[in-house]
């Protein structure tokens, strides 16, 4: 155990459970305690700063403490700070629909509120076999999801995952859905070799679901990146399929924008890469672009339309999160689309992301520690060689080596990757890729 710890460590390690964390790591690197937040900078008790290179675990957009984002938070508390949503309606949920409906992909005008990405999951999950109950398929009770999905870690939502140390140990909890192959973006493969691993793919889904479209509400997916498996990147050409599939033989195709929303791929929504129009959108994290505890489910009018009956006729959809709708988290959203509309947000990300993809390959290509380097947007991902180091967490020592540097990663498995706020200057991303690409010739002894 290390000695020198600050009163406020103590203090935490003695009471907090930190969340996807062995605690016992601890002893040998106790969590920093962060004082303030300064754009990409995290700042510690010491008044060390670190970059945050992952947006506190994605959702941070416009850096933190942003003023335009301070401001509106402070004068709606100072109005209204919450009340209950099953009864009362208030400007800021209204206007923040009316608002989202302007940017979502067309057929997305009804709203669902609550907490976390991961309750959003749930409530699309729910909806959709209701809907069917509802609408004369009662025996439509399975879902689809793709090969080393992520949708978040309450029990419903691991049935749809496929992330194997998230899933493992509850195994005997979980209704599992059906999992499907796809069609990874990989640079060993040729053009042809991808194309017919694509067609592959399609093939397999369209045969599932002609076989088994009986039984089956919907497929839910994560858009052109599944960031929770180690930004694992796929077709625009499969989604697409994906889309015309399940409309065909009447599944629901839910798409999980709780990570790739709001711009995080070059586009206001991960899925307009393959022009495609789902039925349900989970957005969350960028939503409120870190400030706030907060996702909405979008769906269309006619999944809205099969719950619309008299209340005696039993289909009402009666989920509810008690901070559904809370004023302070729509405010903040609200804000957040006004940046990327008066900031021209989309153009500063596609912009700093032709970058970030330029820089990453004079860096990183011909390393011979490099498997693969992969972006998409104002995202990257390099991706080490397998048993570099047999034994040695290779993420968890590259994470300590960035840190003292003054560079927060927090690479999963092989892949460190980079998700950085958008307000991240071009030498910044130099500097982040600098320390990293350091960081791991040091520990490789290169
Ligand atoms: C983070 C995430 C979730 C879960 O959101 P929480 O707010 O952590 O519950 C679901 N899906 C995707 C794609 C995510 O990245």
């Amino acid at each position: 155990m290390i000695n020198n710890l600050s009163e406020l460590q103590k203090k935490d390690l003695k009471y907090v459970f930190h969340p996807c964390t062995q605690m016992k790591d601890f002893e040998e690197n106790p969590p920093l305690v962060i004082k303030k937040g300064d754009g990409l900078y995290l700042i510690d008790e010491n008044g060390n700063r670190y970059m945050d290179c992952i947006s506190s675990w994605w959702v941070n957009l416009f850096g933190h403490c942003n003023k335009r984002i301070n401001k509106v938070i402070t004068e709606q508390v100072n109005t209204l700070e919450h009340v209950i949503f099953a009864n009362f309606a208030h400007e800021p949920a209204a206007e923040l629909c009316e608002e989202l409906a302007k940017v979502l992909p067309n057929g997305l005008n009804k709203f669902l509120f609550s907490d976390n990405g991961s309750s959003c999951i749930e409530m699309a999950l729910k909806l959709s076999f209701q809907y069917h109950l509802q609408t004369g398929n009662p025996q439509k009770t399975k879902f689809i999801s793709l090969e080393n999905a992520y949708h978040g870690e309450t029990i419903g939502a691991l049935g749809v995952g496929d992330v194997d140390i998230f899933i493992e140990t509850y195994r005997p909890l979980i209704k599992e859905g059906i999992k499907v192959r796809v069609p990874y973006i990989n640079t060993e493969l040729s053009n042809d070799e991808f194309r017919r691993l694509e067609d592959e793919c399609i093939k397999e889904l369209e045969d599932l679901i002609v076989k088994k479209h009986n039984e089956i509400a919907c497929m839910i997916v994560e858009p052109m990146v599944q960031g929770a498996a180690g930004i694992k990147i796929y077709s625009a050409r499969f989604l697409k399929a994906a889309r015309e599939l399940t409309k065909k033989y009447n599944i629901h195709l839910i798409d999980d924008e709780i990570a790739m929303g709001f711009g995080r791929t070059g586009k206001m929504f991960a899925c307009e890469h393959a022009e495609i129009e789902p039925d349900m959108i989970c957005i969350a994290k960028g939503l409120s672009s870190g400030y706030y505890p907060i996702a909405i489910l979008c769906i269309t009018t006619d999944i809205f339309n099969a719950f619309y009956a008299d209340y005696k006729e039993g289909k009402s959809f009666l989920h509810s999160h008690t901070y559904s709708g809370n004023p302070l988290g729509c405010r903040i959203a609200l804000e957040v689309l006004k940046i990327f509309k008066e900031e021209n947000i989309l153009k500063t990300v596609n912009e700093k992301g032709a970058y970030l993809k330029q820089k990453m390959n004079d860096i990183f290509k011909d390393k011979p520690y490099v498997k693969d380097i992969r972006n998409i947007g104002l995202i990257g991902a390099i991706e080490l060689k397998d048993n570099l180091l047999p034994n040695i967490r290779v993420g968890k020592e590259i994470y300590n080596l960035a840190l003292k540097k003054g560079v927060f990663v927090r690479p999963i498995g092989n892949s460190i990757y980079f998700m950085p706020p958008y307000v991240i200057t071009y030498e910044e991303i130099n500097k982040m890729l600098q320390v990293c690409k350091e960081s791991i010739e040091e520990l490789l002894k290169i």
